[in-house]
Parts: C-alpha cells; structure tokens; sequence
C-alpha cells in the first residue's frame, strides 16, 4: 500500500523528519488533492485531516491521535452558527480554514491565512458583503487593515490568542539597544499585537520572509506564532537571531497542544494504518463541503499562475 505522510509546520522537528512534504494549510491541501495514493497519513489535526478526505476521497486518511483538534472548532457551536448565518442570509459567508466539515458546509468561501486578503478583497470588489468565521482575531485585523464592518465569529486560537502586546512591546524595546527589531506576527493574534507587527503573515510568507532576510544579522527578529516554525526558520537561516514572542505569562514558549499530540511512535502507527481514520464524512456533507474549498483553491492557483508569468 501506497502512503504519503503530510506534516504541519507546528508538529515537532521529528515527526516533520518523518513526512513526504512539510507544509501550511494551503501547501498540504494543494498536494492532498494532486496526489495519487492509498493512504495518507495527517500529521496535524482534525480538520486538515477533514480536508484532506474531501479533496481525496479514494485515500484512507489517517489523524494519528484523535485528541489533535482545534480551539477554533471546539469553540464553534454549529447551532448558533447557523442561526448568525441565517440572519445575515444576503452576505457571502468566508469561513477559515480552521473549520469542522459541518461549518465548512455553511460556507461560501473557504480561506487560508495566506489567502484571506485577496479573496475578501475580490468579493467586496464585486460589491458584495461579507461575514468572517470563526476567528475573531483574524477577522477583526482585517477589519482594522482593510476598513470592512464585516460581522466577525467569536473564536480563537487558544495557541496566538496568548500573545500578550505589553510583554512583546517591553521586549522589543529592551532588544533596541542591540540592534534592529523586527516582528513578525501571524492573523490569529490578538490585534494589538498585529498592529505592532512589522510584518503580519500566514506561516508560509513569515518563513519566506526570513528567508530572504537581508538586513543586519545582528538584528533581533521575534515571531509571533506556535513555537514549532522556529525550527523551520532556524533550519533555513541558522545565522539570525530569532525568538518566540513572548506570551502573558512572559515566557517565550507557545505550543499547540493539539499539534503536539503527533507523536514520532503514533505517526508510525499511522503509518501501518491504525489511528483515526477519518471515515465518518458522508458523501452530502463532502459534497457541501469541498465546493467552498475548491472555490478558494483555484483562486489561488491563479494567483500563483498570475505571480510567476
Ligand atoms: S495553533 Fe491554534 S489554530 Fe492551529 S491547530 Fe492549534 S489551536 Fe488550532
């Protein structure tokens, strides 16, 4: 049998040792549809998993631990969504990608956090409105960024939502005096913090942007998201100075607990086809499901096309 091992860039560097392809949300879907095989193993949580069986039902999926959620799910009352989607029945509803396959049935747009800008952008330049679900956070920078009122969910991402801007703006200002400062922040956090940020980005457009990185390498640079990106960014430029932004309690520690329940010893298990199979999906809801996230994924396909001519 065939399998493929996909990892999140927030699982711990072993267990990205172990995967065909390390990569965000977009990066991981894009291949989860294009792929040819038996089995896929999901290194990462639920609804990536979800995802993934939708954009390639043939494969049996594999979750590792089904514990591996997600606030942003588990803070999301189905029931009450869909009453806040009825009542604003006339706007074009945007759900994040960090969303169970039942909301994802309740959307008309799927995005990611790299794509999020430019998908709101196109459909309010259609003259259409819009509402945002489930991350408030998210939802109230680009309210703030882009001048939108759009009706935002109460979720958060209990991992970003910790960033606290006091402690990340009494760092910043003790680093100064080594050197430049930079912050770079991922769309979950708190909008004090994103509004300090010097660059607010998906996982994928921070590590690249520390990849081309090409000021002073005395500079201080502190990311503002899960701690396990900082192993990507060290692995590409060993040479930076890069932290973890620091969180409430001051410590510069901020692990996903549900990222982190992809142990290397379940991941093989997985691997020989036990753990969580994702099975559970019927055909309406993959059906309701898939169109919002196929609608976003050829968005960004030509976007890309469109970057690279
Ligand atoms: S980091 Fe936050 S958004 Fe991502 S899986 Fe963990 S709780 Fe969910």
């Amino acid at each position: 049998m065939n399998t493929l091992t996909l990892a999140h860039y927030y699982t711990t560097p072993d267990v990205q040792a172990m995967a065909d392809y390390v990569g965000d949300s977009l990066e991981l879907a894009l291949i989860a549809q294009r792929e040819q095989t038996d089995r896929i193993v999901f290194a990462g949580v639920q609804f990536m998993a979800e995802t993934t069986k939708m954009l390639n039902p043939a494969a049996q999926v594999i979750l590792p631990d089904e514990r591996a959620t997600c606030s942003l799910v588990t803070q999301t009352d189905i029931e009450a969504l869909k009453q806040w989607r009825e009542k604003y029945h006339d706007h074009v509803h945007v759900s994040y990608i960090n969303s169970s396959a039942v909301h994802k049935t309740l959307s008309d747009w799927i995005v990611t956090s790299r794509n999020v800008d430019d998908i709101i952008a196109s459909i309010y330049a259609e003259g259409k409105q819009v509402i945002f679900s489930p991350d408030r956070n998210m939802g109230a920078y680009l309210n703030y960024q882009y001048g939108y009122n759009m009706p935002v969910w109460d979720a958060v991402c209990e991992v970003h939502d910790k960033f606290k801007d006091e402690q990340i703006q009494y760092m910043i200002e003790h680093a100064k005096a080594d050197g430049d400062v930079y912050l770079l922040a991922h769309p979950e956090s708190p909008l004090p913090v994103l509004k300090r940020a010097d660059v607010v980005g998906s996982t994928k457009q921070m590590l690249d942007w520390v990849n081309k990185f090409n000021g002073d390498i005395r500079s201080t640079i502190y990311i503002a998201t899960e701690e396990g990106l900082l192993h990507n960014m060290r692995t590409l430029r060993p040479e930076l100075n890069l932290q973890q932004a620091p969180i409430y309690s001051g410590c510069q520690c901020n692990a996903c607990p549900y990222m982190k329940r992809n142990t290397v010893d379940l991941v093989k298990r997985a691997k020989q086809g036990e753990g969580f199979e994702i099975d559970y999906l019927d055909d309406d809801i993959i059906e309701k499901a898939k169109a919002p996230i196929e609608r976003m994924l050829e968005f960004s396909k030509q976007q890309m096309e469109k970057t690279a001519a």
